[in-house]
């Protein structure tokens, strides 16, 4: 606000409180002329109590012990007037009455002004804060709104109070309200996330913290909320997000790059049993008496290769898409079995023998499945590879899925553990806790993203992964990578 518009608002001020004054001295003149003149028997000057209460809405503490004087000198002048020749002990009694009266109210005044100066000093304090904090009764409307609100919102304190809070800022709620507000009143409490509507139609993400007060009797009466501004923080996620699926994007078309051996034989395996059937079914057809049902189980070899190819190009395209990941309810064993059929070209070129051991009782996980696969890939190659200085027979690649019994013990970590063995030279064991680090790599063409993206993607999906060198003792060999992820939930599906 400007200093000129300050100004003008403390002159207001002023030319209302001389108004206020006056009408307070015609108050104490009239009461005056009727306790001096009326024949009224009465304790007129106890009416005082109402001027001395009038005033205390507008002047100061010091305003209103001269105001209160000058009742208490007006009901003895009144006394004086009227019984200076005659004494009456009840005339008396009344003044003095009168006089405890105003005495009374001016002190209970007084202590009133005290306790509302600290409320309001109070309340002041909350405008040193730089969060946007308001309070709103139990019908959502606005009681409170402090200087951080009006900063944020752009809404002033006269603006704001007086309306419904959801409807002003628009409220989006990361669950239903209903449920929020549920919460808030059995525990009193409430913090999450909220995106708010500015005064000039901006979206602020805000962390919120609700706070219940309740009335003595313990009814809800009001519900305190106090919003920062993270919209720049939840921005910066959102691109460092963005960035990571970009580079998982990118490593998987790597990794594609690297498969394409397998790829193409996984492709053209069908397509070449496309050929041959046709042919065949061809030659039966053509013999001086065809032989229909050859001929009809040779096209239907046709459409069973068909459709293998096709569904390996699905599951390619899959692979190397680009999007959101979306989350649904699996079965790991398909997912390990359907990610081997990708890398057994690459198996058999390295000479690798490779041993599954997937527990056929898997729970099922919430998971995205391009994702998952892209993990599985990583390791499996990475473990293909390592083992390349082995001798053939040595060349064993274990993958296994089982609930986390050993693995995992407890409840804290209740999911499915995938393991992926090796026997290779491993990683020393100084070099363990950098494994997952961004650009750690040992090859010479490697771009040490493997296993950090995997990482994000196994942390994305609310679990862990780790790397221990496999095997005990000294004759302990190659590499096990685990990955944990937790159970999907039986109502999630
Ligand atoms: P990159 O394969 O491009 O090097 P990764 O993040 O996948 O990137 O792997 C990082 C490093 O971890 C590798 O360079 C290698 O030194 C090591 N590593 C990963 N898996 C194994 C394994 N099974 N055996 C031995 N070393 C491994």
């Amino acid at each position: 606000m400007s200093v000129s518009g300050t100004a003008s608002i403390q002159d207001g001020k002023a030319i209302r409180s001389r108004g206020w004054l006056a009408l307070a001295a015609l108050l104490a003149a009239t009461i005056f002329l009727i306790d001096t003149f009326s024949p009224l028997d009465m304790a007129i000057a106890v009416l005082y109590v109402v001027v001395v209460l009038f005033a205390a809405s507008f002047v100061e503490k010091a305003g209103l012990l001269v105001i209160a004087g000058a009742c208490i000198g007006l009901t003895v002048l009144s006394f004086a007037v009227m019984h200076s020749e005659n004494y009456s002990l009840s005339a008396t009694m009344r003044g003095l009455v009168s006089i405890a009266a105003i005495t009374v109210t001016t002190l209970l005044s007084l202590r009133n002004r005290e306790a509302t100066g600290v409320l309001r000093d109070q309340a002041a304090l909350l405008d040193l804060s730089h969060d946007a904090i308001f309070v709103r009764d139990t019908a959502d409307t606005i009681t409170y709104w402090n200087q951080g609100a009006a900063q944020l919102y752009g809404w002033s304190r006269n603006e704001a109070v007086g309306q419904s809070a959801t409807d002003l800022l628009r409220t989006r709620f990361p669950a239903p309200r209903a449920e929020i507000i549920a919460e808030v009143l059995r525990t009193g409490r409430w913090d999450g996330e909220l995106v708010h509507t500015t005064r000039d139609g901006r979206l602020v993400t805000t962390m919120s913290r609700w706070s219940l007060q309740r009335d003595a009797r313990g009814r809800p009466v009001a519900t305190m909320e106090t919003n920062s501004d993270i919209t720049e923080r939840k921005q910066a996620e959102n691109a460092l997000h963005q960035a990571q699926a970009d580079l998982a994007h990118v490593t998987r078309v790597t990794t594609m790059g690297e498969l394409t051996a397998s790829i193409a034989h996984e492709v053209n395996q069908p397509l070449a049993a496309v050929v041959t059937n046709g042919e065949a079914g061809l030659r039966w057809m053509r013999r001086p008496v065809p032989d229909m049902g050859e001929a009809e189980l040779s096209v239907e070899r046709m459409i069973a290769n068909a459709r293998r190819a096709s569904e390996v190009v699905a599951r390619l395209r899959a692979l190397a898409r680009r999007g959101e990941p979306v989350h649904v309810r699996l079965d790991l064993g398909e997912v390990i079995e359907d990610t081997v059929a990708l890398i057994e070209r690459e198996l058999s070129s390295h000479g690798v023998r490779l041993d599954m051991a997937l527990d056929p009782t898997l729970p099922p996980v919430l998971g995205d499945r391009v994702q998952l696969q892209q993990v599985i890939i990583n390791l499996a190659l990475n473990a293909i590879q390592a083992m390349d200085g082995e001798a053939r027979e040595h060349r064993r690649l274990r993958i296994s899925a089982a609930p986390p019994d050993e693995e995992c013990p407890g409840v804290e970590c209740p999911g499915v553990a995938i393991t992926v063995e090796d026997d290779g030279p491993g990683v020393d064991e100084e070099k363990l806790p950098v494994l997952f680090n961004p650009f750690f790599s040992t090859k010479k063409d490697g771009m040490g993203l493997g296993l950090s993206i995997s990482r994000s993607i196994v942390e994305a999906h609310g679990g862990r992964i780790f790397a221990t060198r496999g095997g005990d003792g000294p004759a302990a060999r190659g590499m096990r990578f685990t990955l944990i992820l937790p159970f999907a939930k039986e109502t999630v599906s």
